[in-house]
Order: structure tokens, then C-alpha cells, then sequence
């Protein structure tokens, strides 16, 4: 095993049913050493089920895993060497905050002295030095998760597993605790297998992102890559938000080349392929909505109205009724640029071709 592949974790045409249930349906997939990737999906995904594979606690039907290039698809979960963090907390109700931090330790015969040194150093990490002595029950939310992440890290294994592990904190401090394990597994060097539901909590934390629908891998990549280059339309909605407008192709058109869409009602825009189309085919372009060029008159070929003027502060968000009956939001950041469009104003868009995705449609 070379140094590098210490930590990596990878998961090979991983299948497993529940029943009648394909809740993982060959799914190949890898963290690379040090690397922090998040399973991002909707409930029922799969995403616990891949995680809960790798930890031991489910076996697959089908496939592989391997952590630091070794084999541990039947090898017991005590005997995988990986720190793991769940949504609740799961501390010794009966134990100092010490003693929960220690326990995994005890388990690997560690002596007392040791322990309790090495025990007192995680809780330093997480920045609760003060509080060994607590009982669970006398520490808030927040600060219960930070132990269940000390006590992971403890024996510093190579790989973090953890599934939504903030989904029960409130906003505030979810947000500060997702920085706080991200910069914990930069000074560590730790692999983490991240699981949530929370596009922004994955944006904001993860390397890469493996986006799961229905128990298959969409598409994995950097946030940067999965927000400006989405692969289908699931991932483009899923991640950021993205209007979707109906029409078809006016050509035959190679993936990524320039193609006329035509709209209800016949006007034709411009979009880029994203698969191969044929004339006539149902497409669907996905547009962001501070990608939409909007401008306060009837002239252009697309045209509607403001139904709705949303101001948020940093931005305004105009909701668009075009003529053909569809809704779009389009975005415009507050600032000297920023639109002001008057409520029930009439409208034209436009986008730059590059800034709208064609793929085919649905069920199409
Ligand atoms: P996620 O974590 O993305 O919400 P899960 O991996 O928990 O999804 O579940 C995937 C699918 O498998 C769901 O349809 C779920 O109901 C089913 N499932 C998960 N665990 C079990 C189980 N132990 N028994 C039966 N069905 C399960
Ligand atoms: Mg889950």
C-alpha cells in the first residue's frame, strides 16, 4: 500500500435490497486519501445505506469495499479502524464526558494514563477542555456533538464516517460546526464520509460531492463543477436552484454543441446540449436565475411580467411570468447594477447560450 492510498476509501458496483427495496443500486464510488466527500441526496437515496456499508453494519449484496486499498467487504466492523459520528448523539448517558471520549481507547487496551492524556487532547480539539468532568445530560446540543466527534477521532483513524451528524442543531450552530469539522479534518488530515440532505451544508463543507437519487450515483465532482456543468436535470435542480423551461429541438445536435430550442407559442432560443438530440425531441433547458438576462420592455422574443418582487437583502428576486403560461425566477443582486423592475411590469429575457442547459426531457 503506498502512503498516499492511506485512507482512501472506495466502494465498487455496490448493491443492496431491502426486501423488494434496491436501496443501492451498483453504486462505484471513492474518497481519495485526506479527501472530504458528501453523499447528497433526497431522503431515501441511499445514502445511509452506503455508509452503514463501509462502516460493516450493512453487508452488500453485491460488490466491493476497500479502505486503504484493503479488502474489508467481510471484515467485522471493530476491525475496520474508522471513527464514525451519527445525527444523534450517541454518548454513554453514564460516563463523563472523559470517560465516553476515553472508552474507544479502553477498547483497544490502552492504559489508563494514556487514555485519559489522549482523551484530554481530543476534547481540546473540539474546544470543550473544560467540560471532561460533565456528565452528557449537562451539556447542550451542540456540545454533545462536539464529544461524539472527539470520542471519533480519539485513536485517529484515517477515515471519518458521519451521517448528518448536525441535522438536530438549529441553524446558527449548525452552521459554525460545519466550518469547525471542516477545518477539524484540514489539521488532521482525516478522510470524511459525509452524509446529508443539505445541498448548502455539502456545498459548504465538502471537496467533492456524489449527488444520489433513488439509490444510483447522478454524478460526483466539485461543488463548482456540479452547480456549472450538472450532467441531467435532477442534479441541476437538487443543487442551486435552476429554472426549467419546456420546448424542443430545432436540430439534430452533438452534446455540448449550440442548439435552437423552440418554446411554446415558437419562439426559438439558444441553449447548449447536453446530450445528444434529435429534431423535434422534448427537451428541457435549465437556466439559473442570476444567469437570466431580464430587461423592463415587450420587445424581446421572449417576453412576460413581473408577478412577484422578492427583496432579501443581498438580492432581489423577481418571479416571471412569460407569456406562454411559465413561471421563472431570475436573480439580481443587490447593488449599483441591481434591477429595479416595478410589480406587474412587462418584461423581456434573454440568456447567453452557454448559460442554458439543454437535456432531453424526463420520461421523454
Ligand atoms: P437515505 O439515507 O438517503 O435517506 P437510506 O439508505 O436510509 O436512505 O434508505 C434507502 C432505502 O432503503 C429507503 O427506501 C429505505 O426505506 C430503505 N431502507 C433502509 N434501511 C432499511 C432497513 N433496515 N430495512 C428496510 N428498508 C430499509
Ligand atoms: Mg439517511
Amino acid at each position: 500500500m503506498g502512503e498516499a492510498d492511506q485512507g482512501r476509501v472506495a466502494v465498487e458496483g455496490l448493491v443492496k435490497h431491502f426486501g423488494s427495496v434496491k436501496a443501492v443500486d451498483g453504486v462505484s464510488l471513492a474518497a481519495e486519501s485526506g479527501e472530504f466527500l458528501a453523499l447528497l441526496g433526497p431522503s431515501g437515496s441511499g445514502k445511509s445505506t452506503i455508509l452503514m456499508c463501509i462502516a460493516g453494519f450493512e453487508t452488500p449484496d453485491a460488490g466491493r469495499i476497500t479502505i486503504s486499498d484493503r479488502d474489508v467487504t467481510s471484515v467485522l466492523p471493530q476491525r475496520r479502524n474508522l471513527g464514525m459520528v451519527f445525527q444523534r448523539y450517541t454518548l454513554f448517558p453514564h460516563m463523563s464526558v472523559l470517560d465516553n471520549i476515553a472508552f474507544p481507547l479502553k477498547m483497544r487496551g490502552v492504559g489508563r494514563a494514556e487514555r485519559e492524556a489522549q482523551a484530554r487532547e481530543a476534547l481540546a480539539t473540539v474546544r470543550l477542555a473544560d467540560y471532561g468532568a460533565r456528565m452528557p445530560a449537562q451539556l447542550s446540543g451542540g456540545q454533545q456533538q462536539r464529544v461524539a466527534l472527539a470520542r471519533a477521532i480519539v485513536y485517529r483513524p484515517p477515515v471519518l464516517l458521519m451521517d448528518e451528524p448536525l441535522s438536530a442543531l438549529d441553524k446558527a450552530l449548525r452552521e459554525e460546526m460545519q466550518l469547525e469539522i471542516k477545518h477539524l479534518q484540514r489539521e488532521l488530515g482525516v478522510t470524511v464520509v459525509f452524509v446529508t440532505h443539505d445541498q448548502t451544508e455539502a456545498l459548504t463543507m465538502a471537496d467533492r460531492i456524489a449527488v444520489l437519487d433513488h439509490g444510483r450515483l447522478c454524478q460526483v465532482g466539485t461543488p463548482r463543477e456540479l452547480y456549472e456543468a450538472p450532467r441531467d436535470p435532477f442534479v441541476a435542480r437538487f443543487i442551486g436552484e435552476t429554472n426549467m423551461i419546456d420546448g424542443r429541438a430545432a436540430a439534430d445536435a452533438a452534446v455540448g454543441s449550440r442548439v435552437g430550442i423552440r418554446l411554446v407559442g415558437d419562439t426559438v432560443v439558444e441553449a447548449t446540449a447536453m446530450a445528444p438530440l434529435t429534431r423535434d425531441a422534448a427537451v428541457v433547458i435549465a437556466v439559473r436565475p442570476e444567469r437570466l438576462v431580464v430587461s423592463a420592455d415587450s420587445g424581446g422574443p421572449v417576453s412576460g411580467r413581473v408577478r412577484e418582487a422578492i427583496y432579501a437583502g443581498v438580492a432581489t428576486t423577481y418571479v416571471l411570468e412569460l407569456a406562454t403560461g411559465a413561471t421563472l425566477r431570475m436573480r439580481s443582486a443587490t447593488g449599483a447594477n441591481a434591477l429595479d423592475l416595478p410589480a406587474d411590469g412587462a418584461v423581456s429575457l434573454s440568456w447567453a447560450a452557454e448559460d442554458a442547459r439543454a437535456f432531453a426531457a424526463e420520461g421523454a
